[in-house]
């Protein structure tokens, strides 16, 4: 079937004085129509870079990069489109919903003026906003109510893929709540698929049918939502689960095991992980693991999996 996107080998990162940092590493991927995917690590895993990859916010170094069939520009374009977590800090404070909501259809030069404003009270319809809201400015609103106008701002752009990076994590649970059903339902509705970055493992598992772990701008482990939870093949994934343990998160446990992430720019040899983990074998220091499958579809970068 076709894919909404594919990357193939993708490296990604940002300049630091003549350097750059790397801060995605070979990642593979693809996300097909209508599907939610979650990319779940710690922050400084590359997870919020790649998705600015996919969303064409920043272009990549190396790779191929594939929008449907055609290879991608490195540029933004509608269908394509991201949210981010805290939105009070992407939506212009000066502008009111309406004009905010308009925005992209503006640059793109999309349709007339009452086109336009009929657009934007669809797009705000879809996200469960009134006709009222087009002249407030984000500063009358909640953090949820701004969440929305972010969502409504993609929406209106039509796109088939929605990058949601911590979409609910600045919200309180009620509120994340209430957004995360909305995001269920815009996805049946539209056939809308979603590429969902979080740390929140419980959000994932209520939205996403399939996930990708990171570590260190790579990779480690992908698969259908239930086998990777159920049963992770990474070390570095059963680390993140017993940190936030499921299904009750009052059962968590401070973590503190495994220490901190290494030194992203002088990434450990092997597997990069094996610092921190604790099977670590001889060979993990000397030879980067490719990955196994465990099951179909759910495969692993570590030595021991499979
Ligand atoms: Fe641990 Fe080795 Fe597997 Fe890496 S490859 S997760 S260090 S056992």
């Amino acid at each position: 079937s076709e894919y909404i996107i594919e990357g193939k080998n993708l490296f990604a990162g940002y300049p630091a004085g003549h350097k750059w940092v790397k801060a995605v590493e070979g990642v593979s991927l693809n996300v097909q129509s209508g599907e939610a995917v979650a990319l779940v690590g710690e922050s400084g895993s590359g997870k919020t870079t790649l998705g600015k990859v996919l969303a064409g916010l920043l272009p990549h170094r190396q790779g191929r990069l594939y929008i449907g069939q055609k290879p991608a520009t490195g540029r933004p374009v509608g269908e394509i489109q991201m949210v981010f977590q805290d939105s009070s800090a992407a939506l212009n404070p000066r502008l009111t919903v309406g004009k905010l909501v308009e925005e992209g259809l503006v640059i793109h030069g999309e349709r007339n003026k009452k086109e336009r404003l009929q657009a934007v009270m669809d797009a705000l319809t879809a996200v469960g906003l009134t006709a009222e809201y087009v002249n407030r400015f984000p500063h009358q609103m909640s953090g949820g109510e701004r969440q929305r106008v972010a969502l409504a701002r993609a929406l209106i752009m039509q796109p088939k893929m929605v990058v949601l990076d911590e979409p609910v994590s600045a919200l309180d649970v009620t509120t994340g709540a209430q957004l995360l059903q909305m995001i269920g339902d815009l996805q049946k509705k539209y056939g809308l698929a979603y590429v969902m970055i979080s740390h929140n493992l419980a959000v994932v598992r209520h939205v996403c049918s399939r996930v990708m772990v990171m570590y260190m701008g790579k990779i480690v482990e992908k698969g259908p939502v239930a086998d990777v939870f159920a049963k992770p093949g990474h070390y570095y994934t059963e680390m993140l689960l017993e940190a936030h343990p499921l299904p009750d998160p009052r059962l968590r446990k401070d973590f503190t095991g495994y220490g901190d992430p290494p030194d992203s720019v002088k990434p450990p040899s092997g597997c990069r992980f094996h610092p921190r983990c604790r099977a670590a074998v001889a060979k993990c220091k000397r030879i980067p693991p490719g990955f196994a499958e465990i099951s179909p579809g759910h495969l692993a970068a570590c030595h021991l999996a499979g």
